[in-house]
């Protein structure tokens, strides 16, 4: 069987900021069940180590990393049989604030060294000196918060394959040579086609140079992560590695993202029964003030977080004319004051008709991706997005930027058949272009048994782990037999010495 150690900076339910948390949650549980004797590593969050209390987890013999003792727990990811070490280190993990940032919003000024931490930890459970009696065939690695560990994986003779998964090629782990100097990096590793990037060190050029595979979270995005638009300055290293880079779309959580069964919602529903998921329009307009209008006003969602690679500036630019024509907005998300400003603006101008939440409400976008009619998502590049796969679950028709992981999974009725059709997609970046996007789905949306046609299309698609859980075990099994010999990558990358 298979064994791969699953590295990670968040894991749903225990920490999360955004997908790479899902994935986590749901990936190895997948990978487990098709076979995979799959362990995950986490640093040791206060959320983390209170489930380790509640689970009266056990724990290995401790680790001297550096000048820092850490102390490995097991638990079990919850609801799922699959084992969990965390990296208990007080002095890097256990903070109030985020995973990544202080009370007052900054980047921890340690995030390099945190992160480094936990990448040595994962280099001794993967070459047997963690006093494991379970050691790896592979290391699947994901985001620049692992990005440390193919490197170190790379200077050891016998040390197991490595794949490295970009969930958003835009946080790349970036510091001064000042940091590269205290991490104790070799300086045969500062080099351009090594970790530098144009005078920083570059955690995901770790993963990217040094790993044997490079996947990314849905084919689209594997593609245009090799163009300049969209490789944040990698393209030509991910265009030179593309041999071993491939997208596999990722699947949902189907347990906690069901319809016909989820305890968050009003009514449960399953295809078909829209006078239920009506139930959940009414009692969502009730929760967030927005006035009913007999239900006939088509309600738009958009969740997530208030940042420019949302599209939220395109958003505030074509909300006016639709809440003229009746429509009603629920927002919910939190980020940056410059979208939340405008955003409330937006809603004390237009009473009963703009609900905004800031903050993260998992409840509640479960109510919003049940009783919208249709969710936005006008990203101006998305890896995968999960929003639209939640909402075409629950018979929500998404509007989306033809992006990455959207346009893999959001088929527009110019372009898929009755049978396919399942949302609406514009090309043209930019508000014109998602105004015209709603057009055409408002349009859509007056003739109902159209619309129920697309909400029925969406319903139908298996989007569950099962799927990507095998494209990954493929991949898997693809390098295990040949990886030592695959490691040199001319001219990028290449054996250094420590
Ligand atoms: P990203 O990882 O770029 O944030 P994804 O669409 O891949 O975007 O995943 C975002 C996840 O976080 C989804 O599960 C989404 O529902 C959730 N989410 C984002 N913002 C919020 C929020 N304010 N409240 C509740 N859930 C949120």
């Amino acid at each position: 069987m298979t064994r791969v150690l699953f590295t990670t900076s968040e894991l749903y339910p225990l920490v999360k900021t955004g997908g790479l948390a899902d994935v986590s949650g749901s990936l190895p549980a997948a990978l487990k069940t098709a076979g995979v004797d799959v362990r995950i590593l986490l640093p040791g969050y206060p959320a983390a180590m209170s489930q380790a209390r509640q689970q009266s987890a056990t724990s290995l013999p401790s680790l001297q990393v550096g000048q820092y003792e850490v102390t490995l727990w097991e638990i079990r990811l919850p609801e799922t049989r699959v084992p969990v070490w965390l990296v208990d280190c007080p002095p890097m993990f256990d903070r109030s604030g985020s995973l990544y940032h202080n009370p007052e919003g900054h980047e921890w000024w340690d995030n390099a060294h945190r992160f480094a931490l936990f990448a040595r930890v994962a280099v001794l459970l993967a070459t047997g000196s963690a006093g494991t009696d379970w050691i790896p065939d592979l290391v699947h690695c994901n985001d620049w918060q692992s990005g440390l560990i193919p490197v170190w994986l790379a200077t050891l003779p016998q040390a197991p394959a490595t794949v490295f998964t970009i969930h958003n090629l835009a946080y790349q782990g970036l510091f001064d040579h000042d940091t590269f100097r205290a991490l104790g990096l070799p300086d045969s590793l500062w080099h351009w086609e090594r970790l530098e990037f144009h005078g920083m060190l570059s955690f995901i050029k770790g993963g990217l140079v040094y790993s044997d595979r490079i996947t990314t979270v849905s084919p689209g995005y594997a593609r245009e992560i090799q163009t300049p638009e969209f490789g944040y300055g990698l393209d030509d290293l991910l265009r030179h590695r593309r041999e071993h880079l491939s997208g596999i779309l990722n699947g949902i959580d189907t347990d906690v993202w069901n319809p016909a069964t989820d305890r968050l919602i009003a009514k449960r529903f399953k295809s078909g029964q829209w006078n239920k998921k009506a139930l959940c329009k009414r009692s969502l307009l009730r929760e967030t003030g927005l006035t009913n209008d007999n239900g006939e006003a088509p309600l738009i969602g958009f969740i997530g977080r208030l940042v420019e690679q949302k599209g939220v500036d395109w958003l505030l630019e074509v909300m006016p004319g639709w809440l003229e024509k009746g429509c009603r907005f629920v927002i919910l998300g939190s980020g940056e004051q410059h979208y939340e400003e405008p955003l409330q603006r937006l809603a004390e101008a237009w009473p009963g008709r703009v609900s905004v939440t800031f903050g993260y409400d998992e409840a509640l976008s479960h109510r919003i991706t049940a009783g919208c009619d249709a969710l936005v998502m006008p990203s101006r590049f998305e890896p995968c997005g999960l929003n639209q796969l939640y909402s075409l679950r629950y018979g929500t028709v998404p509007i989306v930027h033809r992006v990455g992981g959207l346009a893999d999974t959001v088929l527009d009725p110019e372009e898929a058949g009755p049978d396919q059709a399942n949302g609406f997609c514009f090309s043209s970046p930019g508000a014109a272009g998602l105004n015209e996007s709603l057009g055409r789905a408002l349009a859509a949306f007056s003739d109902k048994p159209y619309w129920q046609r697309l909400q029925a299309n969406g319903m139908a698609r298996d989007f569950s782990w099962t799927r990507s859980a095998r494209d990954y075990q493929l991949l898997y099994q693809s390098i295990l037999p040949d990886h030592v010999s695959d490691r040199l990558y001319p001219p990028y990358g290449g054996k250094h010495h420590a």
